[in-house]
């Protein structure tokens, strides 16, 4: 995705070729939905003007845990004006950026520095700016709270990747923000379709599974992802797809 492209009317997703993030606009105002690589940073404002706003225009970003390439333009548009939110579980990620914990922790990291998912995604990262996005008076949200801000998204939480992560439902425009509790870029899940992030980059990989039955009741024409194309197939259909 490089973008702005409007995926269903008032939703645009951006980014990379291996990173996303998006936009969702509606008569109140733009919420963010995650924010990238800092790298993202040098073609903010070009990026937003081609869809006609500034980053004065976004009201909230909204983030679905506080991993590195997904806060990244955060603190630029706190700056601009913005709110940020993020679940309270990983808002201490997002003031004081640092290693994963769990699973996740350098100690299982390093060792699977060699495989090709981790070699794509840290080059990716490096080449385009990595440098993690840091706020430190965001506001924080539980599983289930619906927030107040452009487009009203209810908040799923699905821990595993991070212990704070969380989908965000935006009915109106029938789409599901799924971060990386879903993966569906074939470079970091080696296959085909939907899967899981490879278990070394999830905190709690038993968790990341078990949060699947929270994704596939959903009822969404869209799934929207951290890594790769959008699923237009329904929640259920990548939900089985992760699980094979
Ligand atoms: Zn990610």
């Amino acid at each position: 995705m490089k973008g702005p492209i409007e995926i269903v009317p008032g939703v645009y997703g951006l980014g990379s070729e291996l990173v996303n993030w998006y936009l969702v606009v509606d008569d109140e105002g733009v919420t963010v939905i995650d924010a990238g690589l800092g790298g993202f940073a040098k073609t903010l404002d070009a990026d937003l003007r081609r869809i006609g706003r500034t980053p004065a225009d976004v009201t909230a970003v909204v983030l679905t845990h506080s991993d590195s390439d997904h806060t990244g333009v955060a603190p630029h548009l706190r700056a601009a004006g913005a709110r940020v939110l993020i679940h309270s579980l990983d808002e201490p990620g997002l003031r004081k950026p640092g290693p994963k914990k769990g699973d996740a922790s350098p100690r299982h990291l390093l060792p699977n520095l060699w495989r090709p998912a981790t070699r794509r995604i840290f080059g990716h990262s490096i080449r385009t700016g990595a440098k993690p996005g840091k706020v430190d008076d965001a506001e924080t949200f539980a599983g289930g709270d619906v927030l107040d801000v452009p487009g009203r998204p209810r908040v799923i939480h699905t821990p595993g990747h991070t212990f704070g992560h969380c989908a965000l439902l935006f009915e109106e425009q029938n789409a599901l923000f799924v971060g990386d509790a879903l993966c569906m870029h074939p470079d970091l899940t080696r296959r085909e379709g939907a899967g899981l992030m490879p278990r070394f980059f999830n905190e709690d990989d038993d968790a990341a599974q078990a949060s699947l039955a929270a994704i596939e009741p959903v009822d969404a024409a869209v799934l929207l992802a951290g890594h790769g194309d959008p699923w237009r197939d329904g929640a259920a259909a990548a939900v089985a797809s992760a699980r094979r």
